[in-house]
């Protein structure tokens, strides 16, 4: 496996748990480069915390490795990794201030107090909370906090920080704008983070690069755009925003048979696999006239969206079709709720997925 410099390399990790019938990890390998903003983005229970913790120190793994900038940790204690972690509860002292909770760790490494006081004076900056120093965790709201939780882990000046699930318990608007907080930080400070999410939308808009993982195993890493518009597999299109999925026999090169008899061209099939599944983003679909199409059914509901509308089309055949058409200039509805119509497709948006 290619090593990273000055990144984390994690090779072939194993992890179960006394009680649990399978390894909770299965022999994941992973290289994140220096500076990224890497996301482990799965279901609940796909083991996102534990490799996590692996990485921390937290817990130890059955077998394999793990290194951070060349030289390997896995056998450090957690407080000698160079690394640090936020949690989704926040985990500050209540009865601290906030500065004294940022400049915890420095604290403890007895480090001089005109630099400790410097420190805190930059990262209460660097979170936007100058002037919050003095006050109590209680006296601020629920983002504040998280801020304080992030200074306090970046005071240490740590090579990798780990985020579990940070901004879960934060409202929907809090969120949105401390996700582009923390890619401020993420930038300004030139610091790798590995941040756990089991959000999409999350994932897709912060990071660099994304692992999909599912059942302790990595099933694709790539950037945002590759993995929404080149998903590996099922699992990763159906996790990854909308789809419509459709088996298919292959007839040949290029040329698939829907169970409805239709015949779609699909671009880009580096597989040869007679039995497959389409897969095609509602976005990527548009509706037609009837004769304009080889897919054709009955608009069953449309659904208004504000920014765009989804239409349900039930295909000839039964199946349901997803089409999301975009809003533009205040558009009037192209086909309405029991209209025939036929879906009009590319073969470049025909994906082919085993
Ligand atoms: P979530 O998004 O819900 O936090 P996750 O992907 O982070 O999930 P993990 O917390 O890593 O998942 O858990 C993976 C599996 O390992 C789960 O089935 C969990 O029940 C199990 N597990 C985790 N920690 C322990 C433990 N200390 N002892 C036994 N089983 C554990």
């Amino acid at each position: 496996m290619e090593r990273t410099a000055n990144g984390l390399d994690c090779c072939s990790l194993v992890k179960s748990f006394t009680g649990a019938a399978a390894p909770v990890l299965k022999n994941v390998s992973l290289s994140i480069r220096e500076n990224e903003f890497f996301t482990l983005l799965g279901p609940s229970g796909c083991g996102k915390t534990t490799l996590l913790r692996l990485i921390a120190g937290l817990e130890v793994q059955d077998s394999g490795t793990i290194d951070v900038a060349g030289v390997r940790v896995d056998a450090m204690p957690p407080f000698n990794r160079p690394v640090n972690t936020v949690f989704q509860s926040y985990a500050i002292f209540p009865h601290m201030t906030v500065a004294q909770n940022i400049a915890f760790g420095l604290e403890a490494r007895r480090r001089p107090r005109t630099e400790i006081a410097a420190k805190v004076a930059q990262m209460l900056s660097l979170v936007r909370l100058d002037g919050m120093g003095n006050r109590r965790p209680r006296q601020l709201s629920g983002g504040q906090q998280q801020r304080v939780a992030l200074a306090r882990a970046l005071a240490n000046q740590p090579k990798l920080l780990l985020l579990d699930e940070p901004l879960s318990a934060l409202d929907l608007k809090l969120r949105t704008e401390m996700q582009l907080e923390l890619k401020r930080i993420q930038s300004e400070l030139g610091i790798t983070f590995i941040f756990v999410t089991h959000d999409q939308h999350e994932a897709l808009a912060m990071s660099d690069r994304i692992a999909v993982m599912s059942n302790g195993q990595i099933l694709q890493i790539g950037t945002p755009q590759q993995i929404y518009e080149t998903p590996a597999n099922r699992f990763v299109a159906e996790f990854i925003g909308e789809t419509n999925l459709m088996d298919a026999t292959r007839l040949s090169q290029g040329k698939f048979r829907l169970a409805s008899g239709v015949v779609l061209d699909a671009e880009g099939s580096a597989q040869d696999a007679a039995i497959v599944t389409l897969a095609i983003r509602p976005e990527h679909a548009a509706i037609t006239e009837p004769r304009n199409a080889g897919m054709r059914g009955i608009v069953r509901d449309v659904a208004y969206l504000g920014a765009d509308r989804l239409y349900y089309v039930e295909l000839d055949g039964g199946l349901i079709f997803r089409i999301r058409e975009t809003n533009h200039d205040w558009g009037a509805q192209t086909a309405s709720k029991g209209a025939r119509v036929g879906v009009a497709l590319r073969p470049r948006s025909v994906r082919v997925l085993s």
